[in-house]
């Protein structure tokens, strides 16, 4: 079958798959949404296990898709996850899959995602201090984390890496202590800057801890270097630790912003196609789905979605505004 890539006006082909499985979440991390949740999707509205596995087909055999990341809300609290794994594997082995998650639960569920197909996992985690944990996520539930990452491990899920958000005042100061924490494990961590993508719209530049800051809090306690393998387009720098071979990773989606090189389409729990995190306009693909298109058509509404993408975020324009979903319904 012929491969259309999914190119843009600007020659970006997206390859990368963000696939959200659902808007609801077990943790309410206070950088996300507000302490009581969100009136979480209709289950009529969002695709069906299927309708999943359908179009991630398309997007693999017809548009070039050769990673694909399953996450939300919490990829894991969606009862059919192992078995869209096991599916989308099916499709074609060679691609790439990947969790986004909490990690609540993975203890019970690594090995069968492990077997299923799933090739690793990336789990967030902003303290190792039960305090912090359940200051920032508004649940008492640090020791799942830590059991889901070692079952993740045990299973094979590796490397397996720990994104970390900082917070002023409330974790920036921890930033070494969880570097630490990763390196005794094998873990890879990554720093992501806060994004103005909380369902409160709570976000603010002032007060969000920079790449440059967080790097300069780490070199207080190790020495860094930048390592030598090329970026490409991975939004993370990575730097050595104390000689390496040991890394860490900081991503300037805000103050660096990565978009020149971005290789990401999403596609959210209710069958919308999203060319950007901070897209302003979704494209429908379930309702032709659901209306007998064939897999031709979907692929085509597809590529006409991925076309028009921005150049770059524009956070910094005067003119930005927030997008009407926030993450957790986008799909981080
Ligand atoms: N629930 C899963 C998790 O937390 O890993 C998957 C979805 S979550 C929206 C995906 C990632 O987005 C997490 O690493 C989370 O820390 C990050 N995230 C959420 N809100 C963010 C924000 N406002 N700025 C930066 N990262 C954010
Ligand atoms: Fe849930 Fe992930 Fe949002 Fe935290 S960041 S509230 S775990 S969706």
């Amino acid at each position: 079958m012929q491969v259309l890539p999914l190119v843009d006006r600007f020659g970006r082909v997206a390859t990368d798959l963000r696939v959200s499985l659902t808007d609801r979440c077990n943790l309410r991390c206070s950088y996300c949404m507000p302490p009581e949740g969100l009136d979480w999707m209709p289950n009529e509205d969002q695709l069906t296990d299927d309708e999943v596995v359908r179009l991630i087909g398309v997007a693999v055999t017809r548009l070039g898709v050769r990673e694909v990341r399953f996450t939300g809300g919490e990829p894991l609290v969606r009862r059919g996850l192992v078995d869209i794994v096991r599916q989308t594997h099916a499709i074609d082995p060679g691609v790439e899959l990947s969790l986004t998650t909490n990690a609540l639960g993975l203890a019970r569920t690594a090995e069968a995602l492990a077997e299923a197909g799933l090739d690793r996992v990336n789990v967030s985690l902003d303290s190792v201090r039960e305090d912090t944990f359940t200051t920032i996520t508004r649940r008492d539930r640090l020791h799942d984390v830590i059991d889901g990452l070692a079952a993740a491990d045990a299973a094979g899920l590796g490397p397996v890496k720990v994104n970390a958000v900082l917070l002023r005042g409330i974790n920036d100061d921890q930033a070494p202590e969880l570097l630490r924490w990763c390196l005794d494990r094998g873990y890879q961590l990554r720093f992501i800057e806060q994004m103005p993508l909380d369902a409160q719209h709570g976000w603010s530049r002032s007060t969000m801890v920079t790449a440059e800051e967080t790097l300069e809090r780490l070199e207080a306690a190790f020495t860094l270097a930048p390592a030598k393998e090329p970026r490409g387009s991975a939004p993370a720098e990575l730097f050595t630790v104390d000689g390496g071979p040991a890394t860490v990773g900081v991503i300037a989606s805000v103050s660096r912003p990565f978009c020149g090189d971005c290789d990401r389409v999403r596609l959210t729990a209710d069958g919308q196609v999203r060319n950007c995190l901070f897209a302003r306009t979704e494209s429908d693909l379930r309702s032709p789905l659901r209306a007998g298109a064939t897999d031709a058509d979907l692929a085509e509404r597809w590529l006409a979605a991925v076309r028009p993408k921005a150049p770059g975020h524009g956070i910094d324009d005067p003119t930005f505004l927030q997008p009407d979903r926030p993450m957790s319904a986008i799909g981080g």
